[in-house]
């Protein structure tokens, strides 16, 4: 038997006896937060035996806590959670953004106090990069951190930040020198969330919830330890961040596999449209739904392809871009499509006469609309990808 295929049985194996019934199909997938608690004790499990592993970070090296996977072996790890349904053990932006970051920017003293908890879950990250005045035109951001020697002070304000009331560190881009062209004057830093100069407000959306917060820095502390990247080069450190949190390769990994936390379509067209022997009864759903499978199935491909080209596993530049903004109008097109093909049921808001499933569909549709905004907008996408990627001119 090859080596690989050695290794698929090892995994296959493991996976069957190790990944507890309560970790497949939908379920919650932990962030690492201190502050949300894990209700269902599989899923906590789950997140304790793959982050023994290292399988909650499979590529990256074992010296920090990873998996220490090839590439080859990690599609595998990928094949097989899927084969068997499992659920990501963990998401977040510890495994997708800031970790990838640590790794080929990090200090080794950085890599080692951040990393091991990135992958066991114990710490959850948010991202300090948009400013009311600096959102696609990020390099205006304003927040000063002033260089008192071994630390920074900062003051100013983030908006936007996802999770900040649930995070115990963020990644932020300050201004470190504000006499400097705009792209030069800043740097990139770690900061606890846990202090008395960070203050956070949670901004509430149309769908309810509220997933992000305005945060404030009120005389902040970073240490100088937590300096990525040289000081006022930040923008290097941030724009590589980004192509990590565009490339949905991590979703891959499992990462925050979101086919196995939820129903397919089709099953859920079946139940309310009828199942005419196995295939959805309506023939208009039907053929919007398998064009909708198709152009998934192809998308998810396409990533793979692009983690099988690069030479080591690692996610590619502006290219990214392309995933980001095809991948977020899927993601819309899932939700409205059910929307459609729920009839009356598909906008329910409150009370009995909806499920949760029903009731929590809605709030998708409506929040995803946010989709094609974050992480920068997809017209944003679409100027990068027409400059960088196919080299029109400007
Ligand atoms: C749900 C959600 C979560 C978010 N989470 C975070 C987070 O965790 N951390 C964080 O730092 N930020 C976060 N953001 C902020 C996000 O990155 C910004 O909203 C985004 O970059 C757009 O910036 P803006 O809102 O200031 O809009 P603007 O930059 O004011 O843009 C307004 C409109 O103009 C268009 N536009 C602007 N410039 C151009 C151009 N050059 N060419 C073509 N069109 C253009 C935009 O596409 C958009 O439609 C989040 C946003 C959302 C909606």
């Amino acid at each position: 038997m090859s080596e690989l295929a050695t290794f698929r049985a090892e995994t296959r194996a493991w996976l069957e006896e190790n990944c507890p019934p309560g970790a497949r199909g939908p379920g919650q997938v932990p962030t690492g937060s201190t502050k949300v608690k894990i209700e269902d004790a599989d899923t906590r499990l789950w997140l304790e035996r793959m982050a023994e592993r290292g399988w909650t970070a499979p590529m990256w090296p074992k010296a920090y806590g990873g998996g220490g996977l090839s590439k080859d072996q990690y599609l595998i790890l990928l094949e097989e959670m899927r084969r068997i349904n499992a659920r990501a053990p963990l998401m977040g932006m510890g495994t997708s953004m800031i970790g990838p970051t640590l790794l080929e920017f990090g200090t080794e003293d950085q890599r080692q106090r951040h990393l091991p908890r990135i992958i066991r879950g114990e710490v959850a990250w948010c991202q300090g990069y948009s400013e009311p005045n600096a959102g696609s035109d990020l390099a205006s951001l304003r927040t000063r951190a002033e260089d008192k020697g071994d630390h920074f002070v900062i003051n100013g304000q983030k908006i936007w930040t996802s999770g900040a009331h649930f995070a115990d560190w963020m990644f932020a881009l300050v201004r470190t020198d504000p006499d400097a062209p705009k792209h030069e004057g800043i740097s990139f830093v770690l900061l606890p969330m846990d202090q008395e100069g960070v203050r956070v407000r949670p901004i509430r959306l149309i769908s309810g919830a509220s997933p992000f917060c305005e945060t404030f820095f009120d005389n902040a502390i970073a240490s100088k330890d937590d300096l990525v990247g040289e000081m006022n080069k930040g923008w290097t450190v941030g724009k590589r961040l980004l192509q990590h949190e565009r490339s949905g390769i991590e979703s891959l990994a499992g990462g925050r596999s979101r086919d196995a936390s939820r129903r397919s379509l089709s099953e859920v067209a079946k139940e309310y449209l009828g199942d005419d022997q196995g295939r959805i009864a309506d023939p208009m759903y039907r053929a919007n739904v398998t064009q909708y499978q198709m152009n998934s199935e192809a998308f998810r491909l396409t990533q793979r392809r692009a983690v099988e080209e690069a030479s080591d596993g690692k996610t590619p530049g502006p290219a990214t871009s392309i995933f980001k903004m095809y991948g977020t109008e899927l993601q819309q097109q899932r939700s409205s499509l059910l929307v459609k093909l729920r009839g009356f049921r598909g906008v329910g808001w409150e009370g009995e006469a909806f499920t949760e499933e029903e009731l929590e569909g809605t709030r998708t549709w409506l929040g995803e609309r946010a989709a094609s905004i974050y992480s920068g907008s997809n017209e944003i996408q679409r100027n990068i990808i027409a400059k960088r990627v196919l080299g029109l001119p400007d």
